[in-house]
């Protein structure tokens, strides 16, 4: 099977029917990049930026931010690369940047909320991935967006750090795409607004998931709840794909449930464009995909909204679909 999926290494991923998605990997560091594109990855879903900030004693400077994004950049060539911009808080802390201590961190302040707080530390990376965006295609990416008021503030502070490297004639990609994750339920529930304030959509279930079921993601005990198959899960997910296909917008997923085997046939039929997954998923999702049918899968897709139990849809789409392979 490994021989099979290697001949799939330069194969664009397109189903039995002929409808073409972009399969791409998640990275934490430049050097992954390499390995990825040794995978078989059309580009970067999702590049996570905290490596840069953790496991050292102060804030990454400009520079260094910058070669790390531009490498990245260079490696890649002309596909794309989704940099996601600082998503520290929640369980990530950092030794030197001193934050309340809160009782529920993963309702806190964290990721974009703090970068539109201490906004220096937000400029100094835009500041970066524009510098970087002159050496490839990089495409920036807001974490945690809960609100259409978030996503604006956040693009006027992008701009403001434009207008400032228009003014010393530093160079970047004026057509930049800016996107956002969708990874809590109030912007999946408001996704058809944001949608036209966006250039792409990226669904981040691994904390979709846990907000939509109040079930902490690391939580043993409630991982019963903690289920990408669950209704109201696919549900919204639909709605976002649907409302960002309205504005004529791309939508990926980042999150792990982009890589499962028993995921990719439904995500396919509600029309997802890019599935971003570890790099070492990237073949066996291609070889699967050029086994289905879009057309096949629509239905597919549009029958599972109306199952009522996780585990109702993971059998239909095991015995309905994968088993007639
Ligand atoms: C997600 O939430 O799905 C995601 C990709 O981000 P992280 O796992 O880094 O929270
Ligand atoms: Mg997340």
């Amino acid at each position: 099977q490994k021989a099979e999926w290697a001949k799939l290494l330069h194969e664009p991923s397109v189903t039995a029917d002929g409808r073409q998605v972009e399969l791409a990997a998640n990275i934490g560091n430049p050097q992954d990049a390499v390995q990825a594109l040794e995978s078989g990855a059309e580009g970067i879903g999702l590049f996570r930026t905290e490596f840069l900030y953790m496991g050292r004693n102060n804030f990454p400077s400009e520079e260094e931010q910058f070669e790390a994004y531009k490498a990245v950049a260079v490696t890649m060539g002309e596909r794309g690369v989704v940099i996601r911009t600082l998503d520290i808080g929640g369980d990530k802390e950092l030794p030197y940047l001193e934050l309340p201590k809160e009782l529920n961190p993963f309702l806190g302040y964290r990721a974009i909320r703090l970068c539109l707080d201490q906004t220096d530390l937000f400029k100094t990376q835009l500041r970066a991935l524009l510098r970087a965006s002159a050496f490839g295609n990089i495409k920036i990416m807001y974490p945690m967006i809960a609100t259409l008021a978030e996503l604006r503030k956040a693009n006027s502070i992008l701009e403001e750090v434009k207008a400032e490297l228009r003014d010393q004639n530093i160079a970047f990609n004026e057509k930049l795409e800016v996107g956002i994750m969708i990874e809590i339920p109030a912007a999946a529930m408001v996704a058809d607004l944001l949608a036209k304030e966006v250039d792409f959509f990226s669904i981040g279930t691994n904390d979709l998931i846990q907000y939509t079921m109040a079930a902490d993601r690391m939580n043993e005990q409630v991982s019963y709840l903690y289920q990408p198959f669950n209704p109201a899960v696919l549900r919204l997910i639909h709605q976002v794909i649907e409302a960002a296909h309205k504005e004529g917008k791309w939508v990926g997923m980042c999150g792990e449930m982009a890589g499962e085997e028993l995921a990719i046939p439904i995500l396919l039929g509600l029309g997802l464009d890019e599935f971003s997954m570890s790099a070492s998923s990237i073949l066996r999702a291609r070889s699967l995909l050029k086994q289905l049918e879009y057309n096949k899968m629509e239905a597919v897709s549009k029958y599972v909204l109306t199952l009522g139990t996780a585990e109702e849809i993971r059998d239909y789409i095991q015995q309905e679909v994968l088993n007639r392979l």
